[in-house]
């Protein structure tokens, strides 16, 4: 039988995962495989920044893709990278650099990859070619160029940030940076600059690092509506999954975490439990109603992303190094609006405080994505329950508006996360990549 042709659009992890895996489950669909995107395979949103001061968040033990061989990137980076700044009792931090660096690697290594069709194009719409639940798909690129397939997975990841208030201020005032993923934004703060990052999670900390290792001198102030920075990671290990009770409502999710967790998140075995209770976090979260699920992440939502994502050792020094001078200050509030003053930037926050800077650097998550929009303003997919990302089935079959699955479509990453629960990490994107493949193999 001809193989299908698989149409995938993104080019970030996912995609790499993606192939990986088909190049040991079905290695003659390689040969009709075409990726739409713009950069590096495998590099993405996460890894695709030259700089050396952004590190993987977590150990390397935990950067997988291969779910059943969890020392593989270790092992490569113990033979490939001279990193001797890597290394903490927590574990090993690598750059998130150098992590790209080892998925193309693996890709080099498969023999097959140079048969892959790569279009350097963004994709603007996907059709269905039928109402079929098994059609081909249409894909049309920013250029014009229309792409037929039998099956199509949806992998467009991170969009990247935009500003989350009004800017009364040009698109290009060299003040503001909008996105400081790609890590080239270094060159546009002066030492002595003030800077108010808005958004106090992992890029924050990305964003502190930077400046903390360029020597910075002027105030940084971090402005986050719960006015935390993340807890850091710590040495833990492995422990047995926690079997979660039948869990009907949030309350019963939220009874349950609190059963295991202690006080104290700084903890090694705080952590342990957290990692515990994350193993079967996604069925309990699949067996929620749609209310319960909403209710589940409006009152518990923003505790788990600020428990979850925990920052590197380096990041957690330097941010405490910069508060202990009292040259970094964690502000609590809300960004509302920025403006002009004099020749600095005004920040303006919900409560009606005004924080004025030289510089002000976004550094809140994701944006939202323009295809899958497009996409479900023409009934093609549906909404997931709690309204970010779309509807997708347990095996990653995107649902129509009737709640009925695409067989030829599929959807992989933080999108799917919406349906699914905690879908963010690499090793989750790199399972459900694998999920994907065994189903269409
Ligand atoms: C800054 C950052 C740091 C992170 N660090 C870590 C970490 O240390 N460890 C960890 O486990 N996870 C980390 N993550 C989580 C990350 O989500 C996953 O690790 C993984 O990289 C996501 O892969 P992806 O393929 O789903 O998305 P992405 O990596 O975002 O890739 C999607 C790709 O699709 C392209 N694309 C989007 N729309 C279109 C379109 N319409 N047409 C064509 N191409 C399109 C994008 O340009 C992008 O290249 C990080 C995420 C970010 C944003």
């Amino acid at each position: 039988m001809m193989p299908p042709t698989i149409g995938i659009i993104g080019d970030g992890f996912g995609a790499a995962a993606l192939v990986l895996h088909l190049s040991q489950h079905a290695p003659e669909y390689l040969d009709k495989l075409i990726i739409f995107g713009t950069g590096t395979l495998g590099s993405g949103s996460a890894y695709a920044c030259a700089t050396p001061d952004y590190k993987l968040n977590v150990r390397s033990d935990v950067m997988r893709i291969w779910p059943d061989n969890p020392g593989h990137f270790t092992a490569w980076a113990e033979q490939h990278l001279d990193d001797g700044d890597a290394h903490y009792s927590a574990g090993d931090f690598y750059q998130r650099k150098d992590f790209a660096r080892y998925v193309t690697t693996c890709l080099a290594d498969v023999a097959q990859t140079q048969k892959i069709s790569q279009i350097l194009e963004r994709v603007i719409s996907a059709r269905a070619l039928s109402d079929s639940p098994d059609t081909r798909w249409e894909v049309e690129t920013e250029h014009g160029a229309l792409y037929e397939c039998d099956h199509l997975i949806l992998a467009t990841g991170n969009p990247q940030p935009i500003w989350p208030c009004s800017v009364g201020l040009p698109d290009d005032d060299n003040r503001l940076i909008q996105s400081v993923w790609r890590g080239d934004w270094q060159t546009s703060v002066s030492a002595h600059d003030d800077v108010n990052i808005i958004g106090g999670g992992l890029t924050a900390m990305d964003v502190i690092y930077a400046l903390f290792q360029a020597g910075h001198k002027g105030q940084i102030k971090v402005i986050t509506p719960n006015g935390m920075l993340p807890p850091v990671q710590t040495p833990w290990t492995v422990k047995p999954a926690f079997k979660w009770p039948i869990c009907r409502t949030a309350r019963d999710v939220v009874q349950a975490a609190r059963s295991v967790l202690g006080q104290d998140w700084t903890q090694i075995s705080w952590q342990e439990s957290f990692e515990t209770l994350r193993i079967g976090l996604n069925d309990v979260y699949q067996g929620l109603s749609g209310i319960e699920r909403r209710r589940l992440m409006r009152h518990f939502g923003g505790w788990w992303m600020l428990a979850r994502f925990r920052c590197s050792p380096p990041t957690h020094e330097a941010a405490c190094a910069l508060q202990e001078s009292g040259q970094l200050q964690v502000v609590s509030g809300r960004a509302l609006s920025l403006d002009e003053h004099k020749t600095n930037i005004q920040l303006t926050l919900l409560d009606g405080a005004a924080l004025i800077s030289d510089k002000v650097i976004n550094c809140t998550g994701p944006a939202g994505d323009a295809l899958l929009s497009s996409m479900m303003d023409r009934g093609l997919l549906h909404p997931s329950p709690v309204g970010s990302g779309m509807s997708v089935s347990a095996s990653l079959e995107c649902h129509r508006p009737d709640m009925s699955p695409w067989k030829s479509l599929s959807a992989i990453g933080s999108m799917t996360g919406g349906s699914l629960g905690d879908i963010v990490a690499a090793s989750s994107i790199a399972r459900q990549a694998l999920l994907i493949v065994q189903r269409l193999a």
